[in-house]
């Protein structure tokens, strides 16, 4: 096989050809530093200069404010489950409080009550994990330390349209599967995370956005990898970063900024394409189910049901005939999952909503 097919996995996820194409290009030689990205000291000038421009590139495209720090980290998402409750709520006397809107926030709690006292200040799991809270359903705790919420739940496709109120409680957020797909105001949030495997770059870096104040939080008898300070105060050169997924990301936000316009049209192409899906599932009279409510509706992951398990076997069988890939739901749920990130073009989205169309009409 040397075509590419259409990708819709949920991560590692398809990645835009131009980045792809720059990164090829440059593979042997990364312009002026005589090697490749992937053989230069993380301490040399020409790593620093990738560094640095990946950095000033996501402060550009998401305008972060000067008292936030950006960091380049290892370990995923799934560490950071244990990096916040350990640098922001152990030791802290005070609660942190989770609100669960799907697989990964329960994840992320089951590290934090490790740390800390816990208070799950909504949970979403009665209904399946269908919907988000309505405004006055958060039973935020008194002492909080922060508010968890994950932007957009991945496996179920819920997502958070607008910051949940939260008051002068630190707000944490998991961004992992839309991070970079819309504007975000980043002085609603203490703390952003995102690995970048869904829609900003390769696995093995993970984004994250903190604001000074909780730096200076978090022990030093945590283990030194484990404090996010020590990555601030050595601009995430603690130890050797994972050099090769910063310049990706560096490179896709320059995609982002350059080719798409910055992240406010990013997000209207984002909708158009959603909205392509979710037409065919509301007009199929029952046959598509699509799995979210509709104003909680993920324009990243777009989650379906069909009649019987037996028909979505075969329509993911036929999808894959057809080149449209990697749409089985999550182990965990079944069904069928699009992912349409960043990188999926329209044409994509095209292929498959036609192909939703056919199927549909033959059975
Ligand atoms: C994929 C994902 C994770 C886990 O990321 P890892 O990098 O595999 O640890 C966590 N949260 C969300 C919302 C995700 O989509």
């Amino acid at each position: 096989m040397s075509e590419r097919v259409f990708n819709f996995s949920a991560g590692p996820a398809v990645l835009p050809i131009p980045v792809l194409e720059e990164i090829q290009r440059d593979m042997l030689v990364l312009p002026g530093a005589g090697a490749s990205i992937l053989e230069i000291s993380h301490r040399g000038k020409d790593f620093v200069a990738v560094l640095e421009d990946a950095e000033r590139q996501l402060r550009d495209l998401l305008a972060i404010p000067n008292n936030y720090k950006v960091l380049f980290l290892q370990g995923g998402s799934r560490l950071q489950f244990s990096m916040v409750p350990m640098n922001l709520l152990r030791g802290s006397g005070k609660t942190a409080d989770y609100l669960l809107t799907g697989s990964w926030g329960k994840k992320a709690l089951d590290e934090a009550v490790k740390e800390g006292a816990t208070h799950v200040c909504w949970d979403g799991k009665p209904h399946n994990y269908d919907r988000l809270p309505a405004a006055g359903e958060l039973q935020l705790s008194d002492n909080s330390a922060y508010v968890h919420i994950t932007s957009n739940e991945t496996i179920e496709g819920v997502q958070f349209s607008t910051e949940p109120d939260v008051g002068d409680t630190p707000l944490v957020a998991d961004l992992s599967s839309d991070f970079l797909s819309r504007p975000v105001p980043v002085e609603r949030y203490g703390l952003i995370y995102a690995c970048a495997q869904k829609n900003a770059g390769p696995a093995g870096v993970t984004v994250v956005i903190i604001r000074d104040d909780l730096l200076a939080l978090g022990d030093k008898s945590l283990p030194g990898m484990l404090l996010y300070r020590n990555h601030s105060e050595n601009d995430s050169c603690y130890n050797t970063p994972p050099t090769f997924g910063v310049y990706v990301v560096g490179l896709i936000a320059k995609w982002l900024q350059e080719e798409i316009g910055g992240l406010a049209s990013m997000a209207e192409r984002n909708q158009e394409k959603a909205a392509l899906l979710y037409d065919v599932i509301d007009d199929s009279d029952g046959f598509y189910q699509g799995h979210a409510a509709r104003e909680c509706r993920s324009l990243m992951n777009v989650t379906f049901r069909l009649p019987s398990e037996d028909l979505e076997k075969s329509f993911l069988q036929q999808a894959t005939e057809r080149d449209l890939c990697s749409l089985a739901g999550h182990r965990s749920v079944g069904g069928i999952r699009a992912s349409i990130y960043n990188a999926m073009p329209r044409a994509g989205v095209e292929a498959l909503r036609d192909f939703m169309q056919e199927f549909r009409q033959a059975n």
